[in-house]
């Protein structure tokens, strides 16, 4: 029998009623014939609220207590929806991450899946049941609960797909598939057939959070092609795989925001070897995630160097920077959030030319200044104000002519 695996995002299941609507759906698609896994997101908002909560008793919860606190979200639509399903006359049993045999590494709120083992889903799936995966978190192996980054259920999701060898991986969201761009910034953006891994991945890791950027780098490692679609109606959504000749001929196939950033620069940095590493190497040993880079062509024997990173780590920057800016002898360290970024992203670049200038122009008949610039095979990124986003991706949007 093929088996079918269906996730299901938090907006999805975010009352009664549309876990109701989950469980009928995942039936139907059993009594067609199929076994089906479903895994689930925890109903919306209770992620978040229970972030807020921790905060409310702690300044520092440690991060094994988080994951604790942050599991029992998924456990709650669990035990909901296999009791929805049973209510509707199905058969259907709830599984924690553990119990359906995913074993991560011991980094506690960003855990990496280290190994599935499907039996007892597979036993289960045998005796007929629906089985419902908690998404987003797993166990090590001392039985530490551990979860998988922010957006995590995608991963189980795309896990254990890989695992099980299902026939087909469904993704239903609140939106109809994979956007040329956020619906919710560029009204006109249209959904998009089909999106080779390496363009959903550029566009995940650079805002488009409709898939975890995580689980797109999984799905492509183990060849897991998957279909994000809506939970709310039946129509196609949007088919991610390998890349295909035909693939080629789109050279812009959507464009990201992410909102967030800040940049820093730091001045008269003595022009000579050593001096980048000592940043970089400092702020990686910190954790900071650096983002854009951008150093200047000394012509007076120092450099400006300047970077972006998540508005968030701008105070860890800071502490552990300061000493080593005066240590090399550099100037000063030049700090600016309100920043974003705006990346146009398609595999066609390879092949063609144009797409910076195109984009280049667009922006600057909007008037809107471009402070960073930063490339890569398939995608071109530019800097820019963060209350000017929304106005530049639809300018990009009309420039590239992705509208529907
Ligand atoms: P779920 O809870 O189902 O995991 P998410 O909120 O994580 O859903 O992802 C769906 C949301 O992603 C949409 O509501 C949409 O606003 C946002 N999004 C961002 N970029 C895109 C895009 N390019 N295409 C579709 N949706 C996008
Ligand atoms: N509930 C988790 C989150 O909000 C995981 C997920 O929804 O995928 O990030
Ligand atoms: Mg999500």
């Amino acid at each position: 029998m093929p088996i079918i695996i269906q996730k299901y995002g938090g907006t999805s299941v975010g009352t009664p009623e549309r876990i109701l609507n989950v469980a009928q759906r995942v039936l139907d698609t059993q009594r067609a014939g199929n076994s089906v896994v479903c895994v689930v997101s925890a109903m919306s908002g209770v992620t978040d609220g229970l972030i807020k909560l921790s905060k409310q008793v702690s300044q520092k919860p440690s991060d094994r207590e988080m994951d604790v606190l942050l599991s029992t979200g998924e456990q709650t639509t669990i035990a909901l929806t296999a009791m929805a399903i049973n209510s509707l006359g199905g058969k259907a049993i709830s599984l924690t991450g553990a119990q359906a045999g995913i074993l991560t590494d011991g980094l506690h709120t960003k855990a990496k899946i280290a190994n599935i083992s499907p039996r007892q889903i597979r036993k289960h799936l045998e005796e007929g049941f629906i089985c419902i995966v908690a998404g987003f978190q797993g166990q090590t192996l001392q039985g530490q609960i551990t979860t998988l980054g922010r957006g995590g259920s995608d991963l189980t999701a795309i896990a254990i797909a890989a695992a099980v060898r299902a026939d087909n991986c469904e993704i239903y969201t609140d939106v109809e598939g994979i956007y040329t761009c956020d619906p919710r910034i560029v009204p006109d953006a249209r959904k998009i057939d089909t999106i080779a891994y390496d363009e959903l991945l550029e566009m995940a890791s650079s805002g488009s959070k409709v898939m975890q950027s995580r689980s797109v780098e999984f799905a492509k490692k183990f060849g897991v092609p998957f279909e994000v679609r809506s939970s709310f109606n039946t129509n196609r959504g949007t088919t991610v795989k390998e890349e295909t000749p035909g693939l080629e001929n789109v050279v812009v196939r959507g464009i990201s925001v992410e909102r967030n950033q800040a940049k820093v620069t730091i001045t008269n940095v003595p022009d000579r070897p050593g001096a980048a590493s000592r940043i970089f190497s400092t702020l990686s040993d910190a954790g900071v995630v650096i983002d854009v880079i951008v150093q200047n062509v000394s012509l007076s024997g120092t450099t400006d160097i300047s970077f972006t990173m998540n508005k968030d780590e701008l105070e860890k920057m800071d502490s552990v920077l300061s000493t080593v800016v005066r240590e090399i002898g550099a100037g000063e360290m030049v700090k600016k959030d309100g920043i974003a970024k705006l990346s146009v992203v398609g595999i066609g670049m390879r092949s063609h030319s144009g797409v910076a200038a195109k984009l280049f122009e667009a922006l600057g008949n909007g008037g809107i200044n471009i402070q960073m610039i930063s490339t890569s095979e398939i995608k071109i990124a530019v800097i820019i104000d963060e209350d000017k986003i929304a106005e530049a991706a639809n300018l990009a949007h009309t420039a590239f002519g992705l509208a529907g």
